[in-house]
């Protein structure tokens, strides 16, 4: 019989259904224990759905069979080198989850991942020039059967309202898709979307539920929050000082506004790093969401005055961070050679439908160019000049854009300072995006989160963008986010295992 308290008990309560909840709710559903998943909108994966899916756990079995060099040394030896030892209990947790939560998952039929180049964010030893990140392999929507709509669509086809395409679903969504797949094979698993968590109830010292969804939900072994951050809350951000803007964010509509921090924080959690975010340029679509872009080989970036101020080939984050501390507006000032951006950019952006929108900007001459955007045109088109003048020498004396391995990535091993010569030139409005907040709950190296004596709640956990990151506000390699939030979600299922 079931206590009358409760609307309904789980063994484990899992909020949000990222890459770091899907994780735990397959950890904990594998080893028999009964998981519900809760999930605040209509669909599961949150941004890891958008994401691509880069995943950075080091020194595992994929990076083995792909005969890559990695080693929990060599990035051991990164992170330290970037990070100080200021983390290094959460590090070496870190490290030494990797291994094994790539192992877990892999014994799955459903998931497979290999290995995908992308270089690490920082010339510092144990770096790797090619990464050491990996994907999950792509995943026909057949495989799903009827629950492949629960899955997010990808960004645009999401701003749309517009489904999956026929295509296996690929990066984020094959990522959800197959947990989301191992994970109803438990039959262990739950999967409640619409279904926001709004509180957490403590009974005798220790958290033993959830409100949400207008529900008492149990969860005699433990609460793991894996929410996402407040990147999509004006409120929270601007309490504390995030720069960018709410309406800038990548996260998907509605999702992500801090309500499992607060909930936490309203029974004594403490917090930390919550002024920082995964920060990226983002270029602004025709219905002004932003586009998340990467991988610049060519064209250049100024600022409200016309003048360049970084090498626009950083990775994006840090990229973003000279953003934060420049003064806009930015743009991206490019020329015809490109037929297009000469960029990546999350969603593909077309063209004529933002030069339609007035999104993007033309015009015969770099002077007429700068009148368009508001910028000074003599210092516009000195800036350009120079830039010009660098790329004939094949040397960029100001910024140095090219001279990292991460800049020739994306250029191809060709030039990454492409002289801006051929008319007609384009100016596209650059924001401070981001891939959401990376401040949040405290937590030990087990996940607990942590009081404000730093003690341990009993009975709660948290993972991904609802923690604060142990990487602080450095983001050493593509797949940090999710892979942090993939391995504390799996090291805190087995503290909850250990536990009784
Ligand atoms: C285009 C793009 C590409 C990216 N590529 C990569 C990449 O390759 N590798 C990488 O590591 N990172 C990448 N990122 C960043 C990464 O996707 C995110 O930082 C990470 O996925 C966040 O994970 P999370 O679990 O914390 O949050 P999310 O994945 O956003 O999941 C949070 C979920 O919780 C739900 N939720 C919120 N509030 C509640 C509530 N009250 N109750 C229940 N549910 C709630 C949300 O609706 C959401 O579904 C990318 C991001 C973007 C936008």
């Amino acid at each position: 019989m079931g206590d009358a308290r409760w609307d309904d008990e789980y063994d484990v309560v899992v909020a949000g259904s990222g890459a770091g909840a899907m994780t735990g709710a397959l950890a904990a559903a594998s080893a028999g224990l009964r998981t519900a998943v809760l999930e605040k909108t209509g669909v599961l994966g949150g941004t890891s759905a958008y994401s691509g899916s880069a995943i950075w756990l080091p020194g595992t079995r994929v990076q083995e069979r792909a005969g890559i060099a990695d080693s929990a040394e060599s990035a051991r030896a990164y992170l330290r080198a970037l990070l100080g030892d200021e983390n290094a209990a959460h590090r070496e947790a870190f490290l030494a989850a990797a291994p094994e939560v790539v192992e877990f998952l892999e014994r799955d039929p459903a998931l497979d991942f290999e290995f995908r180049p992308f270089p690490d964010y920082f010339a510092a030893p144990g770096r790797l020039d090619m990464g050491r990140s990996f994907v999950p392999l792509e995943l026909p929507v057949e495989r799903l059967g009827e629950v492949a709509g629960l899955v997010r669509p990808p960004v645009d086809r999401d701003r749309a309202g517009r489904g999956h395409s026929a295509r296996p679903m690929a990066q984020g969504r094959a990522l959800i898709g197959r947990l989301l797949l191992a994970l109803t094979a438990t039959g262990n698993g739950d999967v409640r979307t619409g279904t926001p968590l709004t509180g957490l109830i403590v009974e005798d010292g220790r958290v033993a539920g959830v409100e949400a969804g207008g529900l008492r939900l149990r969860a005699s072994r433990g609460v793991l929050l894996a929410a996402g951050g407040f990147e999509a809350s004006a409120r929270l951000r601007a309490a504390r000082g995030v720069p960018g803007s709410a309406d800038w964010t990548m996260a998907p509509d509605g999702a992500n506004t801090g309500d499992a921090i607060e909930a936490a924080v309203r029974i004594g959690a403490s917090t930390g790093l919550l002024d920082q975010a995964w920060f990226c340029p983002g270029l602004r679509t025709p219905d002004g969401l932003p586009a998340f872009t990467l991988g610049f080989r060519g064209g250049l970036i100024v600022d409200g005055s016309g003048r360049r101020f970084a090498n626009e080939s950083l990775p994006y984050d840090r990229m973003g961070r000279k953003m934060a501390a420049a003064e806009g507006p930015f743009h991206l000032i490019f020329d015809a050679r490109w037929d297009g951006l000469p960029a990546i950019s999350v969603p593909p952006l077309a063209p004529d439908e933002q030069l339609a929108s007035g999104r993007w900007v033309q015009a015969a001459t770099v002077e007429e160019l700068a009148g368009e955007i508001g910028v000074p045109p003599g210092v516009l088109a000195g800036t350009v000049a120079r830039f010009n003048g660098f790329a004939e020498k094949g040397a960029d004396e100001d910024f140095h854009r090219g001279e990292d391995p991460y800049d020739r990535f994306f250029s191809g091993g060709g030039p990454c300072v492409v002289a801006l010569d051929q008319a007609p030139y384009f100016a596209a409005e650059v924001v401070l995006s981001d891939l959401g907040t990376k401040g949040g709950l405290r937590t030990d190296p087990d996940g607990r989160v942590l009081d404000g004596s730093g003690a341990p709640i009993p009975g709660l956990y948290a993972a991904g963008n609802t923690s604060a990151s142990f990487t602080g506000p450095v983001y050493p390699g593509p797949g940090i986010p999710i892979g942090s939030a993939m391995a504390f979600a799996y090291r805190a299922v087995q503290h909850i295992r250990r536990s009784t």
